[in-house]
């Protein structure tokens, strides 16, 4: 049976806000926050950053004025869900003096029903990523789990795309395909096509009782999409890119990034598949109390490798090495999937302009052919 597709206007749509509050949803979306786009929480959609948009280039975000007034012409900012879902900063434990003794204690997660208004493709294929590390693996990381299982998406189709955005070739946009509760297209400020992808994103576009959308707009969705992921200027090959990580540990690429890389993690942090972390146990100055932190970390910093006697990754050139082969090699081999989705943050956000898709083409460029040489040669 075909799917029911519905046709909102504005009204309908904060008719789902107002249907996801009344469910218990406390619902975050894009807004307004420091000369950014970031997600936090909205009292109503007027919350929502209407006719504003973005540009993007590497080392480059600005906001600009969009006259068209829409509620979703913009890409991705700074944060993601990441935020939310794997928090940088977690207590996980309490310690505290008791009467000469001491009493330590566990925090444990609780669930909060959240929707998140306006996710895009790459965001979602970003969750599914993180769902795979933290949910799927040897360990269930119990705070995301608290977080995610609550989690209700509602998705935001792109229809054009950033300069910075490569997803069309990491397969995980422009177009949402999975992982949503309800899909939405943005045909106008005033009018919006909704599609749900479960069974509650289902039972909320029901309560609306919303006029069902005419045939022919799925299809228009579905060229706009097409035409998004053409217009794409930069891309990452996949498939080659293993091999071609694995063949040239001793590339001179690693040494022309390292002069340009700060180590400043700010790629890890706005990657919102990136999800390694640290410890640190803090006390208080009256010694009454302790509590130990879980904090995000970054494979760029020094320490992040130390173990007894010293840290193995000691120059930025390891560093950066070592990001880009995980993205895009050994995240495949560790999980079966991509670490990278397209999303295109980390070259808007390095302050020195390094560009992931750039760096993997030089890459590529220079030894394709003897790459794929020496792979037949293997095989002989
Ligand atoms: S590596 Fe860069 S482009 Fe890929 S998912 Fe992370 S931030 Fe986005
Ligand atoms: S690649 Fe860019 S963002 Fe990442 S650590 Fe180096 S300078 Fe910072």
């Amino acid at each position: 049976m075909r799917k029911k597709l519905y046709r909102l206007d504005r009204a309908g749509l904060s008719s789902l806000f107002d249907v996801l509050k009344q469910e218990g949803y406390l619902v975050y979306g894009p807004t307004l926050c420091d000369h950014a786009i970031q997600w936090l929480p909205l009292s109503s959609l007027d919350d929502l950053p209407a006719g504003w948009t973005t540009s993007t280039a590497p080392a480059t975000y600005r906001l600009l004025r969009d006259s068209a007034g829409s509620l979703f012409h913009y890409w991705t900012g700074p944060d993601s869900l990441k935020k939310v879902l794997h928090p940088a900063r977690a207590c996980i434990t309490h310690a505290e003096r008791d009467n000469g003794s001491f009493r330590i204690w566990n925090e444990t997660p609780q669930p909060v029903k959240r929707a998140f208004f306006g996710t895009r493709a790459c965001d979602l294929a970003a969750v599914t990523a993180l769902d795979r590390v933290l949910l799927q693996d040897r360990f269930e990381d119990d705070i995301y789990k608290a977080n995610r299982a609550a989690a209700f998406f509602v998705a935001v189709h792109c229809t054009s795309s950033a300069p910075t955005c490569f997803c069309a070739s990491t397969g995980t946009g422009p177009q949402a395909r999975s992982c949503f509760d309800i899909a939405l297209h943005e045909r106008s400020p005033q009018e919006y096509l909704a599609e749900p992808g479960s069974a509650s994103g289902s039972a909320a576009l029901e309560k609306l009782a919303a006029p069902l959308a005419p045939p022919e707009w799925a299809k228009e969705l579905a060229e706009s999409c097409t035409h998004a992921a053409a217009a794409q200027q930069r891309r990452i090959d996949l498939n080659t890119a293993p091999v071609v990580i694995s063949l040239n540990f001793d590339h001179p690429r690693w040494d022309h990034v390292a002069k340009r890389c700060l180590s400043c993690g700010n790629c890890t942090s706005v990657c919102p598949t990136c999800f390694c972390v640290n410890f640190e146990d803090h006390t208080s100055l009256d010694l009454q109390q302790a509590e130990r932190l879980r904090l995000w970390d970054s494979c760029f910093s020094q320490n992040f490798t130390y173990i007894h006697g010293g840290s193995i990754r000691l120059s930025p050139k390891s560093r950066y090495r070592h990001w880009l082969s995980h993205k895009l090699a050994r995240w495949q081999e560790q999980f079966g999937t991509s670490g990278c989705v397209g999303c295109g943050r980390c070259i808007a956000w390095c302050p020195a302009g390094i560009d992931i898709t750039e760096e993997i083409a030089a890459l590529q460029t220079t030894t394709h052919a003897a790459a794929m040489t020496g792979v037949s040669n293997h095989g002989n």
